[in-house]
């Protein structure tokens, strides 16, 4: 009886489990990819003059920069996330709302699998 139970949410952690490790492994390898492009754009940069004002090239290299920042930025929250998510499974509270409590309904996790709060308190949080 208790046996079966445990066997069958044993089963669907492991299932989730190993999803989320693909994930956090996508989410890893983004960073990685990123960190890579502003590397180049960092010798890039160095490598131009430090007239930078003057130059054309010099503003599309900053906007690039910032673009590419802005994308580590979110990927990396996605890697913490990713984490929790993995940390919060193996204590077995993946899945509930950190603020409400209420569990994350399960095609909210579909869409969102790292997410650690349900829809209306992760919109509240969003406003402020
Ligand atoms: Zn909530």
């Amino acid at each position: 009886m208790t046996a079966d139970t445990e066997g069958t949410a044993g089963a669907t952690r492991q299932a989730l489990r190993s999803m989320l490790a693909e994930e956090q492994a996508r989410v890893l390898a983004r960073v990685a990819k990123l960190e890579v492009d502003i590397d180049a754009l960092t010798s890039a940069r160095r490598s131009e003059s430090d007239d930078d004002e003057h130059d054309p090239e010099g503003v599309t290299l900053s906007s690039q920069w910032s673009m590419l920042g802005g994308l580590l930025e979110s990927a990396r929250e996605d890697a913490r996330q990713a984490e929790s998510a993995l940390h919060r499974l193996a204590e077995g509270t993946y899945g509930v709302c950190a603020s409400c409590g209420n569990a994350i309904p399960a095609e909210q996790l579909e869409v969102r699998p790292f997410r650690e709060r349900c829809v209306p308190c992760a919109s509240k949080l969003e406003r402020g």
